[in-house]
């Protein structure tokens, strides 16, 4: 067979493939994205991106471009009778934290962010990156995963020969079916419901402090910020069984949720829905890989399945680049399914649970922090987890010089090594004596802690303060 005509093909330009094609390209490796749409999505769906979600995006360098389109609100659900009566109402956890509680333990608040504006902006992005390229209106029909690569075929003929191939093409995955990975769970638990996407003056009736979930009592429905210029996603209770309202009614209903008679509404869309939650039975053959909604689907119950689809991606990928770089053995790319699958698992059952959508935050965050160090302030305004580069990093305590080396040498050979010395306080927020350093992964993931007595055979390397 000749050579690979691509290094790594991602099929599908939603969050996972984004966030695949994007890390990989930040890492310099050739990458090819095709995706069947020739105009990208103007559906919301999700409306929030998590802590972890936003870490990403906070190292991609796209934060403040991602705040741009967001509402500065805590992701909480807030209920009350009407809108217009909202101060009256309560909060509840949905397993997010507020933005004070994320300032203790992360750089990055979540944000409340619609995913089509979300996506525009990863996008814009990808299209900066000279190693990556986006072909859209280019629909993958067959995948055969052969012993040294993949061969592919396209709707309009085309034949490709590709090192890897990152199935992110959602639901209904061709690349999944090609492959005969079946998915467990059927239609049982789905959530069905409609969601009106809408222009309304309803910012200014809510007070200084925003929600990311408003849950309205006079006629039940959801009402969640989906754009700063007074967008909003808008979901009424629908009882199984009975017919969906018309437009004029979901309006109808709106107003009343509102509280506002006459409140002015420009309806952009209304869809109905009906997700079930699934997951398939394993997210790998070969050289291909499934990932976000081809691998795992969560009902809307919980918000997870953006997030997991852009955070599977980004793991993905860079276990990819490490592998193609020549950082890694293949073997790095087993940890893939290894290290998602439990996440996957644990938000399809929540999102099968009639209760998953109130969760303490303090469980919730967990999961979705996962193993990562922890978020340090350091005395220059960054965080540790701006530190983290491309290959292993080493945080070293003010004395932890040996500790340090031997750790980048114990890495040697493979990705590179950058190290940080840190000052005593940081260290110790870290939970580094002074004389101790970690290394972690570029996902932040410490990968062994050095202690004192395994210094001896420290070599020199080259030092980055
Ligand atoms: C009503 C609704 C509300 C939701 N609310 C939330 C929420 O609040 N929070 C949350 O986190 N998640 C939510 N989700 C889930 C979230 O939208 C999905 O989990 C997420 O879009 C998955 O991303 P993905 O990239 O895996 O798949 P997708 O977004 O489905 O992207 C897959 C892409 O692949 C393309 N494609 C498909 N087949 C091919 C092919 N053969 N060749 C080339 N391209 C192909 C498609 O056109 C598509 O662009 C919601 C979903 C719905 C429907």
């Amino acid at each position: 067979m000749s050579a690979h005509q691509i290094p790594v093909l991602v099929v599908g330009g939603g969050a996972a493939g984004l966030a695949a094609a994007l890390t990989l390209g930040r890492y310099g490796i050739e990458t090819v994205l095709v995706e069947k749409r020739t105009v990208p999505s103007t559906r919301p769906r999700a409306t929030v991106a998590s802590t972890r979600s936003m870490e990403l995006i906070r190292s991609w360098g796209l934060e403040a471009a991602v705040r741009a389109q967001s509402v500065d609100a805590d992701v909480w659900l807030w209920e009350c009778a009407t809108l217009i009566s909202a101060d009256a109402g309560r909060a509840h956890a949905v397993g997010y934290p507020s933005r004070e509680q994320a300032a203790l333990v992360s750089p990055a608040a979540p944000a409340v962010v619609a995913q089509d504006r979300l996506e525009t902006v990863l996008r814009e992005h990808l299209a900066t990156l000279p190693t990556v390229r986006v072909e859209a209106g280019v629909e993958v029909a067959s995948v055969r995963s052969l012993p040294d690569g993949v061969h592919v075929t396209t709707g309009d003929g085309r034949s490709l020969w590709t090192r890897y191939v990152v199935g992110a093409d959602g639901a209904h995955s061709t690349v999944r079916r090609q492959l005969g990975v079946t998915v467990h769970g059927g239609d049982a638990g789905a959530v069905s419901g409609i969601q009106a996407v809408v222009h309304a003056p309803l910012l200014p009736l809510l007070g200084p402090r925003l929600y990311g979930l408003y849950s309205v009592t006079e006629t039940p429905g959801l009402f969640l910020p989906a754009g700063p210029d007074d967008r909003w996603v808008y979901a009424p209770a629908v009882e199984p069984g009975v017919a969906a309202p018309r437009p004029h009614q979901i309006i109808e209903r709106l107003r009343r949720g509102a509280g506002l008679a006459h409140l002015p509404v420009h309806l952009e869309s209304l869809r109905a829905f009906r997700s079930p939650a699934q997951l398939a039975e394993r997210f790998r053959d070969g050289d291909v890989f499934l990932a976000g909604d081809a691998a795992h689907r969560v009902t809307p119950r919980g918000g997870t399945g953006m997030n997991i689809a852009l955070q599977g991606g980004a793991d993905l990928a860079w276990k990819l680049a490490w592998v193609l770089a020549g950082w890694a053995g293949p073997e790095l790319l087993d940890t893939y399914e290894a290290e998602r699958r439990p996440v996957a698992e644990h938000v399809v059952a929540r999102s099968l649970d009639p209760d998953g959508s109130r969760r303490s935050v303090r469980d919730e965050l967990a999961v979705d922090l996962g193993p990562r160090l922890s978020h340090v302030a350091l005395p220059d305004g960054r965080s540790s987890l701006d530190l983290l580069g491309p290959g292993w990093t080493v945080f070293a305590g003010p004395a932890a010089d040996a500790s340090a080396r031997a750790l980048a040498a114990g890495r040697a050979g493979s990705a590179p090594v950058t190290v940080h010395t840190l000052d005593a306080l940081s260290a110790r927020a870290l939970g580094l004596s002074p004389d101790a350093a970690l290394v972690a992964r570029p996902d932040g993931v410490p990968g062994a802690l050095q202690a004192r007595a395994a210094v001896r055979e420290a070599t020199a390397i080259a030092t980055a303060a």
